[in-house]
């Protein structure tokens, strides 16, 4: 028999390989003058069991398969195909000149998908031939890309966890010499502060203001870290008591600040992680108390429902507002809006908020008037028997 195009054993993808079963050698050398200029790789088999060892060797975009045959007929061949995994999905067109009723239902039964009526006419011949021809040739692309994009994945995520792990050590080194440095600023004021006079005093008040916002920096930057390395493992968190919680922790910024603060009881149960739910609700009640017109009380809401599957839960103040061409960047790490000066931070408590509350399977938006207040909005899962 003979072959040719590609050889047998390679898996083109520019070209796909089409087999013609037939015991009688006039019919195979027709449908190779049929088929030959039609720019495919044609494999030719004299019988089933020839057909059956051609399907081991490689992919095909379709079988012609005669169905007289002696020894294996058509109809065994098609059912042998189609019992193995590999050829399983190969179309098959019959090749008969027995048209009748019950010979079509059983080559439909054994795995047909047409017919062609022998003698063959080869306008027809090429015409059934180029559609699944065509459709293999776009399964085998749609593959190629679908193989591509997901070793462009896995590369993506090897570089994100390496930058992660990055990241997480120079931030871990850092804090130890910040430490230090606040360690020996503290020393220098408590032993030679009177000798330092007033200019000196003031420069060490600068240098331990500026240890303070970078170790503030650091770990931030930890938590940041750690929330994408870390294993977060869901189970019920009433917000409630981490409300509570987030309160207690922020008194000086409540207390400081004459801050009214509300919250609207009862408040619904996530499915969450406990830690990282309470960085959600700490770094939203932060804000929301920390962004406010100068000597300004801040007044805060907070609330929450559950509904069918969803928990939400909103912080909610009455304080500068966001316009609205910066509600989306002020998630991503390091995005301020105002200088250190007016409102101290380091800009990554956002991107805190919505990597933890993504990392639960939840989202989080921002709706903001400037001059009138923000309201961040958390839905999460809800936690089941909940209301
Ligand atoms: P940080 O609070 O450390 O500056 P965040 O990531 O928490 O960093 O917030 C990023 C920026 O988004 C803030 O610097 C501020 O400009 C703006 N922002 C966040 N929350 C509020 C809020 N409740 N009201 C007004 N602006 C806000």
């Amino acid at each position: 028999m003979s072959v040719f195009g590609a050889p047998a054993e390679a898996p083109a993808t520019s070209t796909a390989g089409i087999l013609v079963v037939d015991d009688q050698p006039a019919a195979l050398c027709a449908m190779e003058a049929m088929l030959k200029d039609f720019g495919q790789d044609l494999v030719l088999a004299s019988s089933g069991a020839d057909a059956l060892r051609r399907l081991l060797e490689r992919d095909f975009a379709v079988i012609l398969l005669d169905v007289r045959m002696p020894g294996m007929d058509g109809f065994e061949t098609a059912e042998l195909i189609r019992s193995r995994e590999r050829s399983r999905t190969i179309p098959i067109i019959f090749l008969t000149a027995d048209q009748s009723e019950p010979q079509v239902r059983r080559g439909y039964a054994a795995g047909a998908v047409d017919y062609l009526a022998k003698p063959v006419v080869p306008e027809i011949l090429r015409s059934k031939v180029s559609v699944f021809v065509d459709l293999h040739l776009k399964s085998l692309e749609v593959r190629r890309q679908a193989e591509e994009l997901l070793a462009l994945n896995r590369e993506l995520e090897e570089r994100h966890a390496e930058l992660e792990a990055f990241a997480f050590s120079v931030s871990h080194d850092l804090r130890s010499p910040i430490n230090a440095a606040a360690g020996f600023a503290q020393a220098l004021r408590e032993d030679c502060g009177d000798a330092l006079g007033e200019t000196g005093r003031e420069y060490l008040r600068r240098i331990s203001g500026c240890l303070g916002r970078m170790d503030a920096l650091i770990q931030d930057l930890l938590a940041y870290s750690r929330l994408c390395r870390m294993e977060v493992r869901i189970s019920p968190v009433a917000l409630g008591p981490v409300v509570a919680q987030a309160l207690a922790g922020l008194e000086a910024e409540v207390r400081g600040s004459g801050a009214s603060v509300v919250v609207e009881e009862p408040l619904p149960a996530v499915m969450g992680h406990r830690a990282v739910v309470e960085q959600v609700v700490v770094n939203l009640l932060a804000n929301a108390l920390k962004f406010v017109r100068p000597g300004e009380p801040p007044r805060v809401r907070v609330q929450g429902e559950g509904r069918g599957s969803v928990a939400r839960f909103r912080v909610e103040d009455e304080g500068i507002g966001i316009a609205p061409e910066n509600q989306q960047r002020i998630f991503q790490p390091f995005e301020r809006l105002h200088g250190g000066d007016a409102y101290p931070g380091t800009g990554i408590g956002l991107a805190i908020v919505r990597r933890g509350v993504a990392r639960m399977g939840g989202s989080v938006e921002v709706e903001s008037s400037p001059g009138k207040g923000s309201r961040f909005t958390v839905e999460l899962p809800k936690a089941e028997g909940t209301s």
